[in-house]
């Protein structure tokens, strides 16, 4: 039963909800919140990474439309509601020099549509709180970075009367986080498996983080009991993961026992919070009837912005390192899908 609260997590494609955030998701809408997954593409242009699925000529007629059911499926596990944006997947341009991005697709639609078409889901569903990715897109996806500037925007407009006043009355929901990945998570992973004796997957991706900037990751929200339903929901996107893959076999108890949280970046919250914190929540519920404060006017800065209690400070740019393919596993690749093809996608891999 609905406990009136409401979260919203906008993601680039179809199998993001089940990667980044997935067993948090479900952790809350098994609470009784209100959780609605954005996909803002369809993952029309992603590769068949399963390899027992590659030759199937059903799936490769139609990949558009088995995405889809595999979509409708992983909500039905994770117990979200779901919504396309509508959008074309832009895929990941690969090639020396990159090509040209596809007509049409998501990462070249004015922003004022994209970020319109968001507002509208966002003053329909009402959310309180909204998660997406961080500046980088996580990595640097051109849908994944697109939908982090999409919901920013989105964000500061839904509350705004005065912008895309066809598309619904406004709402201001009150905080943005980032999901994604959390360095200290894979860390605390490697040690254990290291510990007890098992190979672990992350060696490489510990080298290669290093000297990253530290991201100000302060939220941890428990949800162990939901590991189960977040791995299910991402082989529900068959097409995308190898269900042999190592991910599938980091034993649950360990990941129980020495990281049993998904983290996220506070980006932005209108009311004031203690961090760190352990709700994305937290801070709203005694604030007094939320409905009414999302519905009222906030107080804008001189461009726009409601004046935010707390704003995530901006780490210097990552620097994107080249694709390294001898260290790049396929195992991590197919963790999550969609025409990344050589793309070393190792951070989105952990970010579940
Ligand atoms: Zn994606």
């Amino acid at each position: 039963m609905s406990n009136g609260w409401r979260l919203m997590a906008v993601h680039a494609h179809p199998d993001d909800e089940s990667s980044k955030g997935a067993a948090s998701t479900a952790k809350y809408a098994n609470d009784g919140v209100d959780v609605m997954v954005v996909s803002c593409t369809g993952g029309e242009r992603g590769d068949i990474l399963n390899p027992k699925l590659k030759d199937n000529a059903d799936i490769a007629r139609d990949l558009s439309e088995v995405r889809r059911r595999e979509m409708a499926k992983a909500a039905q596990i994770l117990g979200i509601k779901h919504t396309w944006l509508g959008f074309v997947d832009s895929g990941l341009p690969e090639g020396d020099p990159l090509p040209p991005l596809p007509e049409g697709c998501f990462a070249l639609e004015p922003i004022g549509v994209t970020t319109e078409a968001l507002v509208r889901v966002i003053r329909d569903f009402k959310p309180h709180v909204i998660t997406t990715y961080d500046e980088n897109g996580g990595y640097p996806h051109p849908d994944h970075i697109m939908t982090h500037v999409v919901t920013m925007a989105a964000f500061r407009a839904a509350g705004d009367p005065d912008a895309f006043p066809h598309a619904g009355e406004a709402w201001q929901p009150q905080k943005v986080y980032y999901s994604g990945f959390s360095p200290n998570r894979m860390l605390k992973l490697h040690q254990a498996m290291l510990d007890r004796g098992m190979e672990s997957p992350f060696g490489d991706w510990i080298k290669r983080m290093e000297g990253r900037p530290e991201r100000a990751i302060h939220t941890h929200v428990e949800c162990g009991d939901f590991f189960e339903a977040r791995d299910d929901a991402l082989r529900a996107h068959a097409t995308q993961v190898d269900p042999d893959g190592f991910f599938f076999a980091i034993p649950m108890d360990l990941q129980r026992e020495v990281a049993p949280t998904e983290d996220y970046e506070l980006a932005v919250s209108l009311v004031p919070v203690e961090l760190p914190e352990s709700d994305l929540f937290a801070g709203l519920i005694d604030s007094g009837d939320i409905d009414a404060i999302c519905q009222a006017s906030v107080p804008r800065d001189e461009e726009g912005n409601p004046v935010a209690a707390y704003t995530a400070p901006v780490p210097p740019p990552a620097s994107v390192e080249p694709v390294d393919e001898e260290s790049t596993d396929d195992d991590l690749r197919h963790r999550e899908g969609h025409s990344d093809g050589e793309h070393d996608e190792s951070e989105e891999q952990v970010a579940s």
